[in-house]
């Protein structure tokens, strides 16, 4: 009999924020345990609710939204989406420049598909949205992941770009504001970058998804203003920003100098008509979420959940002692350091697993997020502050004692 495996090409995906952690937790929960999901920034569970405007939107378009759309998606929505575009100062975007996908996921998987051939490079940060490296793989590229600096706020850190481009190096991924650091670039390191890629013709790919979830007064920029000169494609969606991760509502738009990348633009034509169109009534939202953003400022701003709970695990984490992390500035994660030394750790995913266990916390280990030294582990605090108190305090109490054993 013919066996049927995974192709090779998948065999080499590492996307561990599905692994053997996720496996034990689903065992757990299965046998009836309750386990507390730090693990993935899915706003629905933890009480947030998508503004009612946007419900009501949705159900109001139900009746006109039942067939395929064009490919690109509804130009109603394209059209919001260049004006919001226009608001970032991204130059140059019309709105056959603008691609709706079910989510951002399509669109990062379908931008690799389009580009790359075997042994092409994409630089991809360390630490990553395991997404990226997991879509450069499966389209036969190479990733190349470049380190952030923790010591510099997990900035990118542009000499270790520039040590990484080698003549196979066809684009960057920025993911600003970052998951799973929820770093905030300042606009002086995106001009070195943006030269770096004018220098060495890299696209630019840019996940801007988390640009709305900005804490403390500042501002995001979009690494696209800064390069009318490279092909960048910008990427950005609703599912957090408006709480609705389950609707599956993303975009992506084209900008800069396109005048190289016909053979790309059509690749990147053709694979979204094979997939006809994104989610059709999803897409009729676009408009009136992007009017609407009111309600998710007041989530970032002081009183608000989202910038109270940073509040609360950041200075929960880094009272236990052997735990430090570096405050976030956007987005709802933060990414806590251990002290290796002092816990034994050289196994992040055995830690991760020796926690759920002992705890019944699930969170994501470092290497999930392709972090190459097992010193990191990724919070996502969207839970209320009692409940992150509770997870907090578990924690602390768990490595009072804990040593790894070899
Ligand atoms: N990009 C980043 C940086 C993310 O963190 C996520 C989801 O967590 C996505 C993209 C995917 O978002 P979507 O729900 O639009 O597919």
């Amino acid at each position: 009999m013919r066996k049927f495996e995974k192709s090779v090409k998948l065999n080499n995906v590492c996307y561990d924020i599905r692994g053997p952690v996720m496996d034990e937790a689903n065992r757990m929960i299965a046998a009836g345990e309750k386990i507390l999901k730090l693990n993935i920034g899915n706003p629905a569970p933890f009480g947030f609710r998508a503004p009612d405007e946007i419900i009501k939107a949705m159900a109001e378009n139900l009746t006109s939204t039942e067939g395929y759309s064009d490919s690109k998606g509804l130009i109603s929505a394209r059209e919001a989406i260049v004006e919001y575009d226009k608001t970032k100062n991204i130059p140059n975007v019309n709105v056959d420049d603008v691609y709706t996908g079910n989510g951002v996921s399509e669109l990062i998987t379908l931008s690799m598909q389009g580009l790359l051939d075997y042994g092409d490079e994409i630089l991809v940060p360390a630490p990553d949205y395991p997404l990226w490296t997991a879509s450069v793989t499966l389209a036969g590229g190479t990733a190349v992941h470049y380190l952030c600096d923790e010591s510099s706020n997990w900035y990118p850190d542009v000499k270790d770009i520039e040590k990484k481009i080698t003549p196979r190096t066809k684009g960057i991924v920025i993911i600003n504001p970052n998951n799973p650091t929820g770093a905030l670039y300042p606009e002086s390191i995106l001009r070195e970058i943006v030269k770096l890629a004018e220098r060495n013709d890299l696209i630019i790919f840019a996940d801007e998804i988390y640009d709305r979830l900005i804490m403390d007064g500042k501002t995001h920029t979009s690494i696209a203003s800064l390069a009318p000169d490279c092909l960048c494609l910008t990427f950005n969606g609703l599912s957090k920003s408006h709480l609705i991760a389950g609707y599956r509502v993303g975009w992506m738009s084209i900008s800069g100098n396109k005048s190289n990348a016909t053979g790309y633009i059509e690749g990147i034509k053709l694979l979204s008509s094979m997939r006809l169109c994104s989610n059709v009534p999803a897409q009729s939202l676009i408009a009136p979420a992007l009017k609407h953003l009111d309600e998710t400022r007041k989530l970032v701003a002081p009183g608000g959940r989202v910038y109270q709970q940073r509040e609360c695990i950041v200075k929960l984490l880094n009272d236990i002692p052997g735990v430090s992390v570096v405050k976030p500035e956007a987005a709802f994660y933060c990414f806590p350091k251990l002290d290796t030394k002092r816990f034994n750790i050289h196994d992040d995913e055995r830690f991760a697993l020796d926690v759920l266990r002992n705890k019944k916390i699930l969170f994501t280990h470092g290497g999930g997020f392709h972090w190459e030294v097992p010193d990191h582990f990724r919070i996502v605090y969207l839970p209320d502050i009692e409940v992150l108190t509770e997870a907090a305090t578990a924690l602390g109490e768990f490595l009072a004692d804990y040593r790894q054993i070899d």
